[in-house]
């Protein structure tokens, strides 16, 4: 069976639980990235029910913010349910919040603007293995559990184990990543042949599409940095804040942060 026959049976399988636990439509989470773009188009395809939500983290890039919302409008004049959810703090309101930037280690920027979102339902996600590492543990299906003792992470599509998820009665987010084994070239190829709408942050050049200078995109930060100035204006406003508060409270390091260019600098690195 070729991977996106097998997505698409994920994607139903998925919706099935996802009305039968939650009465609820399956949420499609959608990023503007390539992967959700793809997962979109699956989850089109696959003739289900579903909704869609986007997490905004208030540093992605301007197109990548608007091709968001164009695609939610159209969506929508299609009759699907689409929602932006807006953060309680902004990205640049966070570092001086964590006294700290997010690094590629502590990454609890993605934990406040992006993961706290769709409590209680099932979603279905643009995870992929060959993503990262990391990535490679995720399974099919998970649930989100804060007990790690109790969480349930399934590496198939073992009817006797997805039975185990349907016995457990789940109260928490249930996770899905129907095309987690597609790889780098699979999912550019079905983005640039297949998806209706595509990202023109990508036009820019760019294979990936997140915050501008997020920690996981190592070397092409400089990059970003270099196409987007302001951004790097306001990541070094909100650095000086951290160093005021930082400085407040006594709290010192020895990373030789004096300014927020210090900051910068030690952080791009
Ligand atoms: S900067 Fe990266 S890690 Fe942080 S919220 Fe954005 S995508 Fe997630």
């Amino acid at each position: 069976m070729d991977k996106e026959k097998k997505a698409i049976l994920r994607l139903r399988e998925a919706s099935e639980m996802s009305l039968s636990f939650y009465e609820q439509p399956l949420i499609i989470t959608y990023s503007g990235g390539k992967d959700s773009e793809v997962l979109l188009e699956l989850a089109k395809r696959s003739g289900i029910l579903f909704e869609v939500h986007h997490s905004h983290t208030t540093a992605d890039a301007p197109q990548t913010v608007y091709h968001i919302r164009n695609t939610f409008r159209k969506l929508e004049n299609e009759g699907v349910k689409c929602t932006i959810e807006y953060p309680a703090m902004s990205m640049w309101q966070l570092i001086p919040y964590k006294l700290f930037p997010p690094t590629r280690l502590i990454r609890y920027c993605c934990t406040t603007l992006k993961e706290n979102s769709c409590k209680s339902r099932m979603i279905a996600t643009g995870v992929r293995w060959g993503e990262s590492v990391k990535r490679r543990k995720r399974g099919i299906y998970e649930d989100i559990n804060k007990n790690k003792d109790k969480k349930i992470c399934l590496m198939n599509d073992n009817d006797e184990k997805r039975r185990l998820i349907e016995r457990c009665e789940i109260q928490a987010k249930t996770v899905c990543n129907p095309i987690i084994d597609f790889t780098d070239e699979e999912v550019w190829d079905f983005y640039s042949n297949e998806c209706q709408f595509h990202n023109p942050f990508y036009e820019l050049g760019f294979k990936r599409c997140g915050c501008i200078g997020c920690p996981m995109a190592g070397k092409n930060r400089i990059t970003e940095f270099e196409v987007f100035p302001k951004y790097k204006e306001m990541y070094l406003k909100a650095f000086d804040r951290m160093l005021t508060i930082r400085k407040e409270r006594g709290l010192d390091t020895n990373l030789g942060w004096q300014t927020a260019e210090d900051v910068f600098n030690w952080w791009i690195k």
